[in-house]
């Protein structure tokens, strides 16, 4: 790729319009797949923010806080409808931002104009209660938008963050401000042009793209935001979640995690295997909700290994188009937080089970699938997210000693119980400290439906599902004395 053909900053993106002529310093953007410039994108800052809540406020007071529900929920529609329509262009631009495999980045496409499909149809369906009191008093609650919402999201599923954080707070009625990673921001600048031109009023959505500590901070510490949700490391979290308190607001922190999957004697081992597998691989395990951990009983541990160990083996890594198992991860920090872990594994003499190939011939941050196991308890590989492809296996004998390994570490955001007992299945998950527990299955998240979020260090509240609109809103009691 030579310099001309680099996509340019385009601006931030306030009142509907891209304004570059700002802060006017620009970010370069690496593809992971080649490890060169592809991009550049503005630097936004403290003075963005301003601007952003000074256009978000006047929509909130001006056209955007007098629509309707129903007409909320018609815009919502219809920028699902341009997200479809624009599917395979948005595909080929989140791939080559994020590096992964052309059919995920399709498949977050679709997931993308889900959200704004399911939330559009929600707008008009979320009402309050009414309430049993004292003789001659009607109570009645009513959900409200907090205001302006600030979504800080990370890199790793940037079209589908857009949607999942934005759509349900758009639906509430929130002016929205959106601050996408440095690392991959291509598409949530491009589906900002789509919600305007789908018909959102100036001022109710801005995205303000930037450096974390920059215009993720401004953002985060702004005593005009009302309410915060932030997706991605826990020490940034502890940031947001310390701001958010000193402005006395609300905040959703989704923060990671190191999720088992629990795997018992009796399992359908030809069904878990590339369930298992897909868990951990997908977005070579730069996912939140990634199945790290495989734990096995002691009696079937032999056959599984040998399982996995075939299927691991025979995994590829490539580019986007090459469209393999996996694809390179983000950055060249990320290759070497992952080998740092690998190498404190060698160091360690934790037993390398399996491990897949690179397929790619290019100079992308490239990092090959591993198996690792039995991997002791007190083991950082057993413990600590590496936000890469690596499986740690670990092994259990009866069902208190896999409910203890599961919930040993300081996550708890998904788990997942194979076993054909469903006596046993469902008495193990009601265990599991996580926000989600799949029985026979696992979702990585899930469904747009689903409520999605964790508990402990994986942070707190809930997206996805009409949870999501609970979080997005706040409530009103009215409470009426008559005769
Ligand atoms: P990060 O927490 O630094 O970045 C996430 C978002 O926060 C980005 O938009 C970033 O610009 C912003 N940010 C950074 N510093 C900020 C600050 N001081 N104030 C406000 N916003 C700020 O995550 P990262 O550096 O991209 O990745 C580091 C690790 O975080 C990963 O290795 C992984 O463990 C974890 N992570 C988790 C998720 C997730 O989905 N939970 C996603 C990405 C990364």
């Amino acid at each position: 790729m030579t310099i001309d053909q680099l996509r340019p900053a385009q601006g931030v993106f306030i009142n509907n319009r891209w304004n570059a002529e700002f802060s006017g310093r620009e970010i370069d953007v690496y593809e992971p797949a080649t490890g060169k410039i592809f991009a550049r994108i503005s630097a936004g800052g403290q003075h963005e923010i301003e601007l952003a809540v000074t256009a978000a406020r006047r929509a909130q007071e001006g056209t955007w806080g007098r629509l309707t529900a129903t007409e909320r929920g018609r815009i919502l529609s219809e920028i699902a409808r341009r997200i479809e329509d624009e599917g395979e262009d948005l595909a080929v631009l989140e791939a080559q931002d994020t590096g992964k495999p052309i059919r995920q980045a399709r498949a977050d496409i679709v997931a993308a104009a889900r959200y704004f499909e399911y939330y559009g149809g929600a707008a008009d369906k979320v009402h309050g209660d009414t309430i049993p009191f004292m003789e001659g008093y009607f109570v009645a609650t009513e959900r409200l938008p907090h205001g302006i919402t600030g979504h800080i999201i990370p890199w790793n599923y940037p079209a589908q963050m857009f949607g999942r954080t934005l759509a349900p707070a758009l639906a509430m009625g929130n002016a929205c401000i959106l601050k996408p990673a440095e690392d991959a921001c291509q598409t949530p600048l491009r589906l900002a042009q789509i919600a305007a031109d789908a018909g959102l009023p100036p001022g109710a959505l801005a995205v303000v793209p930037g450096a974390g500590a920059e215009a993720g901070a401004a953002l985060a510490q702004h005593p005009g935001i009302d309410f915060i949700s932030f997706t991605g490391s826990p020490e940034v979290g502890v940031f947001v979640q310390e701001a958010a308190a000193r402005n006395y607001i609300g905040c959703t922190l989704e923060l990671g995690g190191k999720s088992p999957q629990l795997i018992f004697d009796d399992a359908d081992l030809d069904k878990a295997v590339p369930v298992i597998i897909n868990a951990i691989v997908q977005n070579s395990g730069q996912t939140c909700s990634a199945g790290a951990r495989v734990l096995v009983q002691a009696s079937v541990q032999e056959r599984l290994t040998e399982m996995l160990c075939a299927r691991f083996s025979e995994l590829r890594v490539g580019t986007p188009e090459m469209d393999l198992d996996l694809g390179p991860v983000i950055n060249m920090r990320q290759k070497e937080r992952i080998e740092r872990m690998l190498s404190l594994a060698e160091k360690d003499s934790v037993p390398l089970l399996a491990e897949g190939k690179i397929s790619a011939s290019t100079d992308g941050y490239f990092v090959p699938p591993k198996l690792y196991g039995p991997v002791p308890q007190d083991h950082p590989l057993a413990r600590e997210e590496v936000f890469g492809p690596v499986l740690s296996m670990q092994l259990f004998e009866t069902e208190g000693d896999a409910i203890a390994l599961a919930n040993g570490t300081d996550y708890a955001l998904v788990a997942s119980v194979w076993s054909r007992d469903t006596g046993r299945a469902m008495r193990v998950a009601r265990q599991i400290s996580a926000g989600q527990v799949y029985i026979n299955s696992y979702g990585a998240g899930g469904g747009i439906e689903l409520p999605f979020g964790g508990m402990r260090k994986s942070g707190h509240g809930r997206e996805k599902g009409f949870e999501a609109l609970i979080e997005f809103s706040t409530l009103r009691t009215i409470v009426v004395k008559h005769d």
